[in-house]
């Protein structure tokens, strides 16, 4: 019997539902708007510069786990992944600096350094990350029945425990140094409940985050090429337009070239309202969607990247790197204390030898740049503004970096859009309802309700991180072929 599946986008999502297809003898053909896979996943290069537009912390690390098996099983995972000492150094404009360390034991050294009047705080601070080196709820979609009753226990405890935000967190803390950099820990995301950053950071420590080396072009290229080795085909160029729709079952695609293919289901790795709104017309929208895409969030964590080329050594500073300003500094509208750095000088593809590749991240908004989007001129002028404003920032902590520079690179909201289809308010979990969040974190794909196999998946769906996504598209996968009756091997 001949299967076939058609897999809209190349992101994370897409080649791991493709790859899955594949191995359970499906054939698969992948349409991806863009000209390489990996959609968020990617990173572009400058004058000999890599620079990189997602992976900070690559979950799935720990040899022998079910997310590391997923990674194998999807041609990306190398023996020699790189794991740092520290989640993030903070260092403010008076000369003072702390050390985020992910070992227990030296992070409460350095904490108590710096604030010694917080002794009590500041072990509970570390006994409660301990809570987490043993339980990941990203990877909840992994647990085997059996590990449910005693995790779902302690999850329910550290909820109970740990609900505070960064911010609200850190006001347990008295000495006014720790109060002001304990909320940034994570990011800079201040606002994230606190056992949202214990799950990453205690993951950390376990070693089941690290960083995949070459970054995130590497990781999906990894595994695009395991999809074309198992025969699946990637039709790079291919913008899909349309889903086409026969009997109540998804068919096929019509390309933007006029083109149509067929085949037996289609699993989307666009965004939600692509396909929801553009590919099906608005025809199988339900209420919560409609209320979703009238009012899109507008807020974009990391929206805007900037990205240096450095003609520097800074291989002997942190990969992370939190910096306080003397003064408050203005960016795409919002005033900032600090700008947070990712120096990917430790892996020595990202930059020509002896120089180093960094990035800026901001959260910002969209309809910022949406606005200035119809003044060309002042969108341009803006993006240098922003990298001159980050650049003095980065000028006091490195004195002479500005006259080093020999690349720049500043992707707004409207970049990331235009190369992969994520606008605004992409995958917010902080809009999902309870439904959607445990969707999310069982890593099922969304099933379009009145028409049956058609499968969405990805970050716009509440795929968590790569893991997530990736995750996500074998389960559509598995949804897919229980549907159909066709048995699925892995
Ligand atoms: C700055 C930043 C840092 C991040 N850091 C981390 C991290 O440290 N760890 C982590 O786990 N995650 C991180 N993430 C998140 C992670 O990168 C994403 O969640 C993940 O890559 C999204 O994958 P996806 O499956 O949703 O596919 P997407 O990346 O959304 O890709 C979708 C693909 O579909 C294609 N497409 C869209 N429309 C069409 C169409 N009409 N026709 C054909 N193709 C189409 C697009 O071109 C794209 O290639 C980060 C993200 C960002 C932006």
């Amino acid at each position: 019997m001949n299967r076939s599946v058609i897999v809209i986008g190349a992101g994370i999502g897409g080649l791991s539902a493709g790859c899955f297809a594949r191995i359970n003898g499906i054939g698969t053909k992948v349409f991806e708007m863009g000209t390489g896979p990996g959609g968020l996943c990617t990173a572009w290069k400058r004058n000999g510069y890599v620079f990189d537009g997602s992976i900070h912390h690559l979950a799935g690390t720990e040899e022998g786990s079910a997310p590391n098996d997923l990674w194998k099983a999807l041609g990306a995972f190398p023996a020699d992944v790189v794991y740092s000492d520290e989640l993030v150094t903070i260092k403010d404009a008076e000369g003072r600096s702390l050390r985020v360390f992910f070992d227990a034991d030296l992070l409460t050294q350095e904490l108590k350094r710096i604030a010694p009047e917080d002794g009590q705080m500041i072990d509970a601070y570390v006994d409660f990350s301990r809570e987490f080196e043993h339980l990941d709820f990203t990877e909840m979609g992994f647990w085997k029945w059996s590990d449910w009753p005693s995790r779902l226990v302690k999850m329910i405890r550290v909820v109970k425990r740990g609900g505070a935000s960064m911010s609200e967190y850190a006001k347990r803390f008295h000495n006014p140094v720790l109060r002001r950099f304990f909320p940034t820990f994570q990011y800079n995301w201040t606002d994230i409940p606190v056992i949202a950053h214990l799950v990453i950071f205690a993951g950390c420590r376990q070693k089941r985050y690290g960083w995949y080396p070459g970054g995130s072009l590497a990781f999906s290229s990894a595994i695009a090429r395991r999809l074309t080795a198992l025969g699946g085909e990637i039709h790079y160029r291919s913008e899909v337009e349309k889903i086409l729709v026969k009997g109540g079952r998804a068919v096929g695609v019509r390309l933007k070239s006029g083109e149509s293919h067929y085949a037996d289901a289609v699993i989307s790795n666009a965004t939600e309202y692509a396909t929801m709104v553009k590919f099906l017309d608005g025809q199988y929208m339900d209420e919560t969607q409609k209320a979703w895409f009238d009012h899109p969030v507008d807020a974009m964590r990391m929206g805007l990247n900037l990205s240096f080329g450095v003609n520097r050594d800074l291989s002997a500073e942190p990969p992370s790197l939190t910096l306080f300003a003397e003064r408050p500094f203005e960016i795409a509208g919002v005033w900032r204390d600090c700008v947070t750095v990712q120096n990917h000088s430790f892996d020595p593809s990202m930059a020509p030898k002896g120089k180093s590749s960094l990035k800026v991240h901001y959260d910002t908004h969209y309809s910022y740049w949406e606005q200035l989007a119809n003044h060309p001129e002042r969108y341009r002028e803006e993006k240098e503004r922003i990298a001159s404003t980050t650049l003095d920032q980065l000028e006091a902590f490195y004195p002479g970096i500005r006259g080093e520079i020999e690349a720049i690179d500043v992707a707004t909201p409207l970049t990331t859009e235009r190369f992969t289809g994520n606008g605004r308010g992409y995958g917010d979990p902080s809009v999902m309802n309870s439904k959607q969040m445990l969707r999310s974190m069982l890593h099922k794909p969304l099933a379009v309700s009145g028409l049956r196999s058609c499968y969405l998946i990805g970050q716009s769906v509440g795929g968590a991180g790569i893991l997530g996504c990736a995750s996500m598209g074998r389960n559509a996968v598995k949804a897919l072929c229980k549907e159909r009756g066709w048995k699925y091997q892995r």
